[in-house]
């Protein structure tokens, strides 16, 4: 999928739109989600423009790589959740409920977090 420069992380990257920053660096930049679904959610997005994990994972330079897994280590460390622990999650496509076009990571925390996965949101898993 082509990035696109008008997604809302993309605005928020260049100033555009307001956002609630939790954490900036030269690769990454976290903010609170306008919709928190724990506590704690905060998301962190890389600086360049990729849309997915793939795209991020085959693209991105080793410079940006480790960046983004350092700035959300950071993030967690900041927020003051390695004592009691977070979920880290990212939405990719379609099946991964993925909203916003621009690769992010959300931390969820503040609280225990329950099952992994929404029960029964799957109609079928073959086994
Ligand atoms: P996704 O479903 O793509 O993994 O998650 C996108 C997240 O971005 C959602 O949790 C949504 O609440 C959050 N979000 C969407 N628009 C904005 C915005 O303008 N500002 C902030 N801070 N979060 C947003």
């Amino acid at each position: 999928m082509a990035y696109d420069q008008n997604n809302i992380f993309a605005k928020i990257l260049r100033g555009e739109i307001p956002c609630d920053k939790v954490y900036e660096d030269e690769w990454a930049l976290a903010f609170n989600d306008i919709n928190p679904q724990a506590p704690i959610h905060t998301l962190v997005i890389p600086k360049g423009e990729y849309v997915s994990w793939d795209d991020f994972s085959a693209m991105a330079t080793p410079d940006e790589v480790l960046g983004f897994i350092r700035a959300i280590g950071n993030v967690a460390q900041k927020l003051g959740l390695n004592e009691d622990g977070y979920r880290l999650l990212a939405n990719i496509g379609a099946n991964g409920g993925q909203e916003v076009p621009h690769l992010h990571a959300h931390i969820f925390g503040g609280a225990p977090l329950g099952p992994m996965l929404a029960r029964g949101h799957i109609d079928k898993i073959d086994t």
